[in-house]
């Protein structure tokens, strides 16, 4: 941890807050003047007021967005050039990281410690791992007779929508803008209203960095108003969604509703940890699991909340894991001492604290935690065990620190567990026997299975759902720039001369 407590604090007092909309290379107001409150949820204090969208600056910023795209500045431009302007990009990103991690700490609630690291770390790799993509991703010749040459190029898909979660708010708005300005794209982002403080911030950098007016529009506001407007509009060529299944269904909607836009979805998750009766109980594992279920205090789409133990391992698995639970601290998410943050807003405190409530009335076994005690919207690590497969609290998507640990007989009994629910993002599995971990990672019907370890992967490698996690567009790895180009075929008929 590069700096302290009362630093971070001294970031906070003297940050200077732009909360505007960023369209066509300028900050301003909604035409209509309208404003939203974000608040902090780790003392429930309004941060500031920012610019709420309504349709006429979304048409402004997609009119933009197509002007450029069409103006090929960008879209047509020498990939060497939209590299050297992403590695810029990322140093800026890189340089800023402390006020960027600070602003997202007190929108989101999140520990600065992760902040730094998702905008320190993680976010400037994708920057610089989009712009070394950008001149390094070919096209195909397909095989045909010397008569013909069959060219099969990739495209930039037009102007792109973007539109992002809370959770991670600057990490989800680079996982999006990086590969989509790789692509040769414009793109219009819709930060979630909770949290738009850094993807703002991150506008003024753009500009720093180079990036031609209109590529990039930041359009904070409302999902009924800007994300809805977004996701009818008529020249968008392609929506990249990240959020609720619920909102998820609705651009499905919104595309056969408007232009049959493509439609990259990223949505939620009810994974499980597996934990066969070979695996070692140590402390790693234990790590993982803790780590699986509270980072983030629970808000993560791949948290593992279903955690599925062999029998005869339960005892030394809980006492192990209560154990590691205890030593979470939770309070001021600017304190690097602090290792779980606040619920992102008091509603969503609520809705949390609503499922620890079903679980008890449904019979399961609270054994550590349930409460809300501290100012702020803070829940403590909730644990509950003796949770069966058709509890509310194993089947919905809590979102928040609420883990149910589910003992099971054999590892066919795990799989059967494990794959009945509607989503299909992440599952962890630990063995020490290889056979059945490559079994059961075939088998588990989701994006990502990571063994001995929880992971989502990294940079290199997809992320996605299966089933109600997600379409069939991809985030990350080479897959993410296929939600931002379209492929195109040159048939060109030649008249051999020699
Ligand atoms: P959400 O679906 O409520 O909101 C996501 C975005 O959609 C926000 O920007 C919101 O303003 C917008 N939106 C809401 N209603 C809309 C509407 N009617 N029309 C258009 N846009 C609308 O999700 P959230 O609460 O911000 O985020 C949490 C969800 O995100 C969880 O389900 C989580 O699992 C998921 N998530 C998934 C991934 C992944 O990569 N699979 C990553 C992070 C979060």
């Amino acid at each position: 941890m590069n700096a302290t407590k009362a630093e971070f604090h001294r970031i906070r007092d003297n940050a200077k807050l732009n909360a505007q909309a960023f369209i066509d290379g300028k900050f301003c107001d909604a035409s209509n003047g309208a404003r939203l409150e974000t608040i902090n949820p780790a003392t429930g204090e309004t941060i500031t007021t920012f610019t709420h969208c309504g349709g006429a600056d979304v048409d402004r910023a997609i009119a933009a967005a197509r002007r450029v795209f069409n103006e090929g500045i960008w879209s047509r431009s020498a990939p060497e050039y939209r590299k050297e302007v992403l590695l810029k990009l990322a140093n800026l990103v890189e340089q800023n990281r402390k006020e960027l991690a600070v602003l997202e700490s007190i929108d989101a609630g999140k520990t600065i410690t992760d902040c730094l690291h998702e905008v320190g770390t993680e976010a400037v790799n994708f920057f610089r791992w989009y712009a070394e993509l950008a001149d390094k991703t070919f096209g195909k010749v397909a095989p045909t007779g010397d008569d013909t040459l069959a060219l099969v190029v990739r495209e930039p898909a037009g102007v792109a929508g973007a539109i992002l979660p809370w959770n991670f708010p600057f990490l989800m708005a680079v996982w999006k803008i990086a590969p989509a300005l790789a692509a040769g794209c414009s793109i219009v982002v819709k930060p979630a209203e909770q949290t738009p403080l850094s993807t703002i911030k991150l506008a003024e950098l753009i500009i720093e960095a180079g990036v031609p007016d209109g590529v990039v529009n930041i359009l904070p506001g409302l999902g009924e108003t800007t994300g809805q407007a977004i996701g009818l509009h008529n020249d968008v060529d392609t929506v990249s969604f990240t959020g609720s299944t619920e909102v998820g269904r609705m651009f499905m909607r919104y595309s056969g509703d408007s232009n049959l836009k493509s439609i990259g979805l990223e949505m939620g998750g009810k994974s499980p940890f597996i934990v066969l009766d070979d695996a070692d109980i140590n402390d790693e594992l234990i790590e993982h699991s803790a780590m699986a279920a509270f980072w983030n205090g629970g808000q993560n789409c791949s948290a593992n909340m279903r955690q599925i133990i062999a029998e005869p391992l339960v005892d030394t698995f809980m006492e192990k894991m209560l154990n590691r639970v205890s030593e979470f601290r939770l309070g001021d998410p600017l304190d690097p001492e602090t290792t779980i943050g606040s619920m992102i807003t008091k509603e969503h405190k609520d809705m949390v604290m609503g499922y620890i409530e079903k679980g008890n009335q449904e019979g399961a076994n609270l054994i550590v935690g349930g409460n809300s005690d501290l100012a702020g919207y803070f829940i403590e690590p909730t644990v509950f065990d003796n949770v069966t497969n058709d509890m509310t609290i194993a089947r919905d998507e809590i979102f928040g620190p609420v883990l149910g640990v589910m003992p099971v007989k054999t590892m066919e009994e795990a799989l059967a567990i494990a794959s009945d629910t509607d989503y299909g993002l992440h599952a962890s599995v630990f063995t020490r026997d290889i056979d059945r971990a490559i079994s059961m990672a075939r088998k588990l019907p989701c994006g990502t299975v990571s063994v001995n370890g929880f992971s989502e992967g990294d940079i290199k490698t997809p992320f996605g759902g299966y089933k109600q996690s997600g379409s069939m567009a991809r985030d990350n790895g080479t897959e993410a720039l296929d939600q931002y180009l379209q492929t195109k075929t040159i048939w060109i008929s030649t008249q051999p001369v020699c």
